[in-house]
């Protein structure tokens, strides 16, 4: 009986499967081309200082409209393109156009010049051509070297601390700024800060969204600001979706914080409008 059952079980799995790899598949075709056809635009969240609520930059995430199923979500897609290699051609492409957009905007009365923040995939860091890229993509743009920031999440050095660690190097010493994205979720991040070196964290938004009701995630994100500060390192809350942990985070000293409190990703041409 158990044997029939896990038999019926397997069975349902395996088609379960095939159709997901099946979508997979079809979504990596289409995926192919998509830039070039116009179907994926760059979406900028602000962030904005803690201490004055000042908006300092933005992180540029990638959409992608399709022309039948609408939205894709980037975790589906970044996903498939991470897996198929299609985000060698496509991170590049990223880059470049972040960079266009970023050399434009004004710099607000009052506030600093804005940096863009650009999602850096593991696979774009392991194939070792990141800072050449970057290179001509500063160039080609005129966009100061250190209003460009590269966000990595800690899978991306998890390794082979020794080959990222000598390519964020590169990138620092080009002046552009690295910061370690989704932190705290990973199993060891500390021992990262000691191996790696990067400018800032970003407090993953599983966090900062239970700031308020769990006392333990209020010590372990004071814990990380305190023990990032000590390391000369910057701090941004991501996922700020209320008053009240935009306060608290700012009370713990927290650097910088984005979230949909603060604002969503909009369209370039909205976030224009933004800066007025
Ligand atoms: P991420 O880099 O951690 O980006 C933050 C995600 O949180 C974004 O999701 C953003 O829209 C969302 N978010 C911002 N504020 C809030 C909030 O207050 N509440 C909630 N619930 N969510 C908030 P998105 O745009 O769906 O992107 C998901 C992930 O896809 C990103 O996570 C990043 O890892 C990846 N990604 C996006 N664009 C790119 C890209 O151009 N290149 C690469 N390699 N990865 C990208
Ligand atoms: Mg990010
Ligand atoms: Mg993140
Ligand atoms: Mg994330």
């Amino acid at each position: 009986q158990a044997k029939v059952a896990g038999k019926n079980c397997y069975r349902f799995y395996s088609r379960v499967m095939d159709q997901a790899a099946e979508r997979r598949m079809h979504l990596e075709q289409e995926l192919r081309g998509a830039w070039e056809r116009g179907e994926l635009s760059l979406a900028y969240q602000p962030v904005y200082r803690l201490s004055d609520g000042v908006m300092v930059g933005a992180e540029a995430l990638l959409r992608w409209l399709h022309p039948e199923h609408g939205q894709v979500a980037p975790s589906v897609f970044i996903d498939v393109a991470e897996q198929s290699g299609l985000i060698e051609t496509l991170g590049p492409q990223v880059l470049r156009a972040a960079c266009g957009d970023a050399a434009r905007w004004p710099t607000r009365a009052g506030g600093p010049p804005l940096f863009v923040s650009v999602n850096v995939s593991p696979r774009q860091l392991r194939s070792g051509d990141l800072p050449l890229v970057v290179s001509a993509c500063l160039r080609d743009s005129g966009l100061p070297a250190d209003r460009l920031h590269v966000e990595l999440t800690e899978t991306a050095v998890i390794g082979d601390e020794a080959h990222a660690s000598t390519l964020l190097t590169k990138l620092r010493t080009m002046g552009v700024k690295v910061w370690l994205d989704d932190f705290g979720t990973g199993f060891s991040g500390l021992s990262h800060l000691r191996r790696v070196p990067v400018d800032g964290v970003k407090i993953d938004r599983s966090f900062v969204a239970d700031v308020l009701r769990d006392p333990d995630d209020l010590a372990l994100t004071t814990a990380i600001i305190a023990m990032a500060h000590s390391l000369g390192i910057t701090v941004v809350a991501e996922g700020v979706e209320q008053e009240g942990q935009y306060a608290i985070l700012r009370e713990r000293g927290c650097d910088l914080a984005q979230g949909y409190w603060l604002g969503h990703p909009v369209a370039i041409d909205e976030f224009l409008a933004l800066l007025g």
